[in-house]
């Protein structure tokens, strides 16, 4: 995994080096916020705060795009969405119930009445985050939500960087449930490894794309493991070259302006768009990259 990683870096590095670069930028977006569960280790405040406080050592502002399910609806949840804001942090709509789009009106409904539990609480931003990165299966969905999303003043707010930091997060859920004093740092070392592999997948995919650095956003969960690891995370996109920008700045990037002609692809704006300019044979979606990252995940033994 290890030496995986490190090849396919200098691998791309070398692809890259001889072209005229500006700065690698991505911003960090929390999704499913805030999951109130229980989980081992920490409960659900103190990974608030773990990832709260992660982010402020490194002075670093991000966005966490909220359910109203899994606590995110509770007192307790709405006081750690507010902790957010107050430390200088977005808050994002991701949907009351997680709903996978496929009832326009129910869909709605559901979008509205996250966007109704989080109008009061500082930070609030008119970004929308797709469950699944799925926009909808047919045009009369798709075209019907972004109508939905331009009437209420929203955004998409695209992921360009996919990880995979929820399915390490449930195996090292998993791992601890049946041995609480488990080695980490295994899992931590897949992360950080993991994250970076696929921040450097994405900016190459997007000079390919565009010829230029693309203010990069990347997709990563409210959960055990960024408790845990966000710290590490963050240093270690840093020592490879990473500038992190806030949400608003990256969302800025005209990248973002561009509608995906396809349906419901469930996966990176870059791929989706990589693959209908015919520069891949097709968008892998998320279904697809979830079978190969558990293949690796159990080969390495996590
Ligand atoms: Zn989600």
């Amino acid at each position: 995994m290890v030496s995986r990683g490190a090849a396919l870096r200098a691998f791309v590095l070398a692809c890259l080096g001889t072209l005229a670069l500006g700065a690698q930028t991505l911003t960090l977006t929390f999704d499913d916020g805030p999951n109130r569960v229980q989980t081992p280790l920490l409960s659900p405040d103190a990974r608030n705060a773990a990832i709260l406080k992660a982010l402020g050592d490194a002075k670093v502002q991000a966005i966490v795009f909220t359910n109203g399910i899994d606590g995110g609806d509770t007192p307790e949840g709405r006081a750690a969405l507010a902790a957010w804001g107050r430390a200088g942090h977005l808050v994002g709509n991701h949907t009351y119930s997680h709903l996978r789009l496929t009832n326009l009106a129910a869909f709605k409904a559901d979008f509205l009445r996250c966007d109704a539990m989080i109008q009061g609480i500082p930070g609030y931003t008119r970004l929308f985050r797709f469950p699944y990165l799925k926009e909808g299966a047919t045009l009369d969905v798709r075209d019907g939500m972004r109508k939905v999303l331009a009437e209420a003043g929203y955004r998409n707010a695209h992921v360009t960087i996919p990880t995979f930091d929820w399915l390490i997060d449930e195996r090292l859920r998993t791992r601890l449930h049946g041995d609480p004093r488990a080695d980490l740092e295994p899992y931590r070392t897949y992360y950080l490894e993991d994250v970076l592999d696929q921040a450097d997948r994405a900016r190459a995919l997007a000079l390919r794309l565009t010829g230029r650095e693309v203010k990069q956003a990347m997709l990563l969960h409210h959960c055990l493991l960024n408790a845990l690891f966000l710290g590490d995370l963050i240093r270690a996109l840093r020592a490879n070259g990473w500038t992190l920008v806030g949400p608003l700045e990256a969302y800025a990037d005209p990248i973002y302006q561009q509608a995906p002609r396809g349906l419901d692809t469930g996966t990176s704006l870059l791929k989706t768009l990589a693959a209908e300019r015919g520069l891949l044979p097709g968008p892998e979606g998320l279904e697809e990259a979830y079978e190969h990252e558990k293949a690796a995940l159990l080969k390495a033994g996590l």
